[in-house]
């Protein structure tokens, strides 16, 4: 069976896939991650952190057996993966549209995390995580929760984050956290075209397609020096792709604050929908750090009505 993450693999895509196969080879099923590209920086960061090999890097997954870990929508898989069986999903997205023909095993929970989920099947089998793959599960936790301090942590992370950094051997949290977030938010020599794809996911909204990014940075002084290069890569991708909008979001992980970045057809709907104002491709949002569950909703409220 092949554990396979989403597209543009972040920390917690890549370190779900390894923490469920590594789990599943525990149990006596035979599984192994496999990532759909190549794992952003901060994921790497983990790679190097844990000493946990990269995982094979597959976009066609037809005629296989595959669990699918942090998403539920067709669009996020390999094009091919309506040829595979799918076993399961882990998720802790809002459901997506995957159907299957036989019955599968879902573990899908509000929690900030999708290894959070993954540790807890851990404890549901009576196994424990090796240390490495403890330490990657641990820094998919401190990611996606934005060191806890993003409004969709919740205490069942905190405790399985505490626990996994016992095992990792991980006696500083915080500062494990600090060199993470510092690997992500190294961008100086990163290429707008590359910045505007790191970690982007396109939502259907009422018939639209709305390409949404997000770059987690500890400050958005480099960001903002690349901003009208961005822009231009933005609206080339947008005719490309006939999108309705491509945004990226540049979220402040210190002062928990995003300025979002827009080429839309109508950039006011969407802008005003999140309760803000469009001024020269800009919009802010104060207090937002959640891309699905301070954005996504509120989008699809405005385009669904
Ligand atoms: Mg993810
Ligand atoms: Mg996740
Ligand atoms: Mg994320």
């Amino acid at each position: 069976m092949l554990v396979l993450g989403h597209q543009n693999p972040d920390c917690d895509s890549l370190c779900s896939a390894i923490g469920l196969a590594a789990l599943f080879n525990k149990i006596g099923r035979p599984a192994t991650p496999v990532l759909q590209g190549e794992p952003n920086p901060e994921a790497q960061f983990l790679l190097e952190q844990s000493g946990f090999p990269t995982p094979e890097i597959r976009t066609s997954v037809a005629g296989e057996e595959i669990f699918i870990v942090d998403y539920s929508d067709w669009g996020q898989g390999t094009a091919d993966m309506k040829k595979a069986k799918i076993r399961g999903i882990v998720d802790h997205h809002k459901l997506g549209d995957i159907t299957t023909s036989e019955p599968l095993e879902c573990w899908i929970w509000p929690v900030g995390c999708s290894a959070t989920i993954v540790y807890n099947m851990y404890k549901f089998n009576n196994q424990k995580p090796d240390a490495d793959v403890a330490k990657l599960m641990m820094g998919a936790i401190i990611s996606d929760t934005v060191n806890f301090q993003g409004p969709t942590t919740t205490d069942i992370d905190k405790v399985a984050a505490k626990e996994l950094a016992e095992i990792a051997g991980v006696a500083d949290l915080a500062a494990f956290a600090k060199a993470q977030f510092e690997a992500k938010s190294d961008i100086a020599s990163v290429s707008a075209a590359e910045l505007i794809l790191r970690d982007q996911k396109v939502f259907e909204m009422a018939g639209e397609k709305l390409a949404i990014g997000q770059l987690e940075l500890t400050s958005l002084e480099t960001a903002f020096s690349k901003k009208d290069e961005m822009l231009v890569e933005m609206g080339q991708l947008q005719a490309d792709k006939g999108y309705h909008s491509t945004i990226v979001l540049l979220t402040d992980i210190t002062k928990l604050d995003t300025t979002a970045l827009i080429i839309s057809k109508d950039a006011d709907k969407v802008a005003k929908a999140l309760n803000s104002a469009v001024v020269d491709h800009m919009f802010e949002l104060p207090g937002v750090v959640s891309r699905k569950k301070q954005i996504i909703p509120f989008l699809q409220e405005a385009f669904e009505a």
